[in-house]
């Protein structure tokens, strides 16, 4: 696509900032890569787009073989709606250098609707903004168009055996509204082909707007003179404070005081400042009290597809496949280790043998050690409402769960090399350094939900076999290392 060409994406980018606009289209190779995450939004994005198109079936996709080749699909697109071609899809559109495609296109009879796909559950501002822009171009083609709506995820949809497309995704008119913004676009396009014709990069200082509507694909560009340990590092201090505070120049902890941080800020700034730890031990002796061998050591993994795959279940829900559980039977036997992974299929539901496997290890007595248990604990009650076999179980389970992470969280024990966090990835490294992510392929939960999911289309045995083994590898460092922090706090309280 030219260097001085919009397209609806670049068009977003350039109201978010100029220099993003300007370095997307001038400096693309600065970019930052694409992460994992990026690109399962990316995938995901796709598929719902494909699976939308059977709301309008029998369509002739009009889409760009390459994405420079778009005045050819708009060619295209132009000779079908000459031919009267109902249902279009990716119907491609150029006015004045502003490119648009839009997912599915109907003409009826010279008055054609369009619809713009997305993988969300809602209508965002940047939703209405982007169908304007298709809108505008679109017009400005000389179509009639009677209608452009939003076709989007319906979240309170719960799949029965079959899928319903009807059911799971939502129609929504639009059109009053990006009536309203056409001059508004029209300005905006022009503004922006202004900022694309500079011969300099945009003087923009980073800000909110790094990272709304979108985090930027640039933040390594810019944000590199941000030193670590700085203003941005201090936990639960809001963006709004942390800018201020930028733009008074206090960047560095090195600069910063005390003044208007919270107790638990504070606790963070000093050890920083000071080197020293703080360790509470008559808060953390009695909350070890609590806990009763034998000690099960557990964590979940999760993905949540977008498309509900199995019966019972809503779009974009948590489904557990895989635990692991480190078993302690008194505080001088060894552990034993248990694990599950569910079979990476579209066609059998990881829920059931994933629980049924579960309350057997988990035993009727001793405590359930886990880490933030907001998650295992909602985790367990969506699978107690969905399956209704094992509410009573779930409940004993439940009930037995204790969360290691108060400690870390309330800073009975924080060391300055958590950095304000007390999620396990920086608390492990600080307590048991010979313990460590480093060395996996697989060292967050965000990575191992991907990875399970990109399984689901995977054929090959030996690519399969391999994340599969490391998925086990993963899960099972989270619980030896919950293992081995009670451990150092049981040791400190004994
Ligand atoms: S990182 Fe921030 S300042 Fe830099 S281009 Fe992106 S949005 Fe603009």
């Amino acid at each position: 696509m030219g260097k001085l060409t919009l397209s609806k994406s670049s068009f977003v980018k350039g109201l978010q900032c100029d220099k993003h606009l300007y370095l997307y289209k001038h400096h693309y190779s600065l970019q930052d890569p694409i992460s994992e995450t990026q690109q399962l939004v990316f995938n995901r994005g796709h598929s719902v787009g494909k699976l939308a198109q059977s709301l309008f079936p029998g369509g002739v996709d009009s889409s760009p073989s390459k994405p420079w080749l778009y005045n050819e699909a708009a060619k295209k697109t132009a000779a079908l709606i000459s031919n009267g071609e109902k249902i279009i899809y990716e119907a491609t559109f150029v006015f004045d250098d502003v490119v648009v495609i839009a997912d599915i296109l109907v003409n009826d009879n010279g008055s054609c609707k369009f619809y713009e796909v997305k993988s969300s559950t809602s209508i965002s501002d940047t939703y209405l903004i982007d169908t304007s822009i298709q809108y505008y171009v679109i017009t400005k083609c000389g179509l009639n168009l009677s209608e452009a709506s939003i076709i989007y995820i319906n979240n309170q949809y719960v799949r029965k055996d079959a899928l319903d497309i009807n059911e799971l995704f939502i129609k929504e008119s639009v059109l009053e509204v990006v009536k309203e913004k056409q001059n508004f676009i029209e300005e905006e396009i022009q503004r922006q082909k202004n900022i694309l014709k500079l011969k300099y990069i945009p003087q923009i200082d980073i800000g909110a707007h790094c990272s709304t509507p979108y985090d930027c694909s640039f933040i390594n560009l810019c944000w590199k003179d941000i030193p670590e340990n700085s203003v941005f590092d201090i936990s639960g201090l809001r963006g709004k404070k942390k800018f201020e505070l930028y733009n008074q120049g206090i960047v560095s902890l090195d600069d910063l005081t005390n003044d208007s941080l919270s107790q638990k800020q504070s606790i963070q700034l000093n050890s920083y400042l000071t080197g020293e730890s703080v360790i509470e031990k008559d808060k953390i002796r009695e909350f070890i009290s609590d806990f009763e061998f034998p000690l099960y050591f557990m964590d979940f993994e999760s993905f949540q597809p977008a498309i509900p795959l199995y019966p019972n279940s809503k779009p974009y829900q948590q489904i557990p496949f895989q635990y692991s559980v480190h078993l302690q039977q008194n505080k001088d036997s060894h552990v034993e280790h248990f694990e599950f992974l569910a079979e990476s299929s579209k066609d059998v539901d990881p829920r059931i043998n994933f629980i049924e496997h579960l309350i057997e290890t988990l035993g009727v007595n001793g405590s359930i050690v886990v880490y933030n248990k907001s998650f295992e604990i909602t985790r367990l009650k969506e699978i107690a409402s969905d399956l209704s076999n094992y509410t009573s179980e779930i409940q004993k389970i439940i009930d037995r769960i204790k969360d290691l992470m108060i400690p870390f969280q309330q800073k009975w024990y924080y060391t300055p090399e958590m950095k304000g966090s007390y999620s396990i990835k920086a608390v492990l490294p600080a307590l048991v350094p010979d313990l460590s992510y480093n060395d996996l392929e697989i060292s967050d939960g965000g990575s191992a939900s991907h990875i399970f999911e990109s399984l689901l289309n995977e054929n090959d045995k030996e690519k399969t076999n391999y994340a599969r083994s490391n998925l086990l590898k993963y899960c099972a460092l989270d619980t030896l290392a919950m293992v081995r922090v009670f451990k150092i706090l049981k040791d400190f309280s004994s």
